[in-house]
């Protein structure tokens, strides 16, 4: 503790984010999460963003299955999958995982940022190209930052400039080239073309990776994903997601595709080897939501209501959104201040919802997302609209007060 030097530097950069206004605080909750929390002042607030789009985080039944999955294995295995850290429970959800994507095998992780962390390293290497969709998530930068293949990067759902990438990619005499997207981008809602990343992916001879973890269990018809969406199941090559979010929303990542591939992960994948098994009851508890959302559609149809729904008032009412049909509802107030105050004044009426600014996103469009789930009544959707119309009408923002 004898560099004073470097804390004080800590200190001022600190400050300088409190300043700048992009000091993140955290909001204790003090109940169960939902689309009702009790906030830990003991105020109650319907909660818009959540990544909860099935509502089964703080579900009963979820829970159940953890406990029940808790008494029958045990807390924790004080061990990585190779050594002796692999139960039934985890082959069982590997298997189930797989038939639900529709591919040959899965691989668990503790985290998708792990599984994104871990996928590329073993696979390519400096004979290779990673094309990469300019606003992919943090953790496919960090896993390809990893590895040592050849990098090239298209803009945000540019097809023309994926495929100038890809020629440029071919015209290097790159061996093997992969296409990497999201499957939904989580600040506009954005859904990737797979049908037209397919198509080129088909024509320039390359592999597809996509990043499910805003679209496991409810896009599509069945809830599969953004491959069921988009008409090309069995046509991506590697399928990585997240439990963290609609499968349950405790933690858990996964890694999908060829049993070569996924065999190649578990004998060199670095977070896979090097890491804690995932604890039992969640593999139980996500073992337990795959099933019901196997034998019905009801949680995934009523998210959809509900998101139709809501995109239709709060444009009736006055606000600009990005258009669209995924439960992320960007609701664009464009000036960051504007945002904040939105946010802020949202809170005070009730609503918990996050606002966006740059750098998060681009210059010019500071936003509130608002993210839907399936546990969202009807009633408290009225509700959250009232409070919009209300903060929007105090602000000036919509646009027939103009
Ligand atoms: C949330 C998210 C992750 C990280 O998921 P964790 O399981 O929480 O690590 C990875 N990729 C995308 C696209 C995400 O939205």
């Amino acid at each position: 503790m004898s560099d004073q030097a470097f804390y004080s530097g800590l200190q001022s950069k600190l400050e300088t984010l409190r300043q700048d206004g992009l000091f993140k605080p955290e909001r204790v909750i003090a109940s169960r999460q939902g689309s009702e929390v009790v906030s830990d002042d003991g105020r109650t607030l319907i909660n818009m963003c959540a990544n909860n789009y099935l509502g089964l985080s703080g579900d009963v039944e979820t829970s159940k299955a953890a406990a029940a999955a808790l008494e029958k294995y045990g807390y924790g295995l004080s061990s990585v999958r190779f050594i002796c850290g692999t139960q039934t429970v985890h082959k069982e959800l590997e298997r189930k995982l797989s038939e639900f994507l529709g591919t040959e095998d899965t691989i668990l992780y503790a985290a998708a940022f792990d599984a994104n962390g871990g996928v590329f390293e073993p696979l390519f290497d400096e004979n290779d190209a990673i094309i990469s969709d300019a606003l992919n998530h943090a953790s496919i930068i960090d896993g390809v930052r990893l590895c040592k293949a050849a990098r090239y990067r298209y803009a945000n759902n540019d097809m023309a400039d994926l495929e100038k990438q890809l020629v440029a990619a071919t015209e290097a005499g790159k061996r093997h080239k992969i296409i990497v997207t999201d499957g939904v981008f989580s600040m506009d809602g954005t859904i990737a073309q797979l049908d037209k990343i397919v198509a080129l992916a088909e024509k320039y001879d390359a592999l597809t990776m996509i990043d499910e973890s805003h679209a496991s269990g409810f896009m599509g018809k069945l809830g599969r994903g953004t491959h069921e969406h988009c008409g090309v199941m069995g046509r991506i090559d590697i399928i990585t997601g997240t439990l963290g979010k609609a499968l349950g929303g405790a933690m858990g990542g996964f890694t999908s595709g060829r049993r070569e591939v996924i065999e190649t992960l578990r004998q060199k994948s670095r977070p896979y080897l090097f890491s804690n098994t995932l604890a039992p009851m969640i593999a139980g508890a996500s073992l337990a939501v795959l099933d019901r959302i196997s034998k019905s559609t009801e949680l995934r149809d009523r998210l959809m209501e509900n998101t139709a729904y809501f995109r239709q008032e709060i444009e009736r009412i006055g606000f600009t959104i990005k258009p669209g049909t995924h439960p992320v509802v960007p609701v664009m107030l464009f000036d960051a201040p504007v945002a904040q105050k939105f946010a802020a004044r949202m809170f005070e009426l009730g609503v918990l919802l996050s606002g966006f600014f740059y750098p998060v996103v681009p210059m010019g469009q500071a936003r509130v997302r608002v993210q839907l789930s399936a546990a969202h009544t009807r009633e408290q959707l009225d509700t959250v609209l009232k409070a919009f119309e209300q903060a929007g009408r105090e602000l000036g923002i919509l646009k027939s007060a103009q």
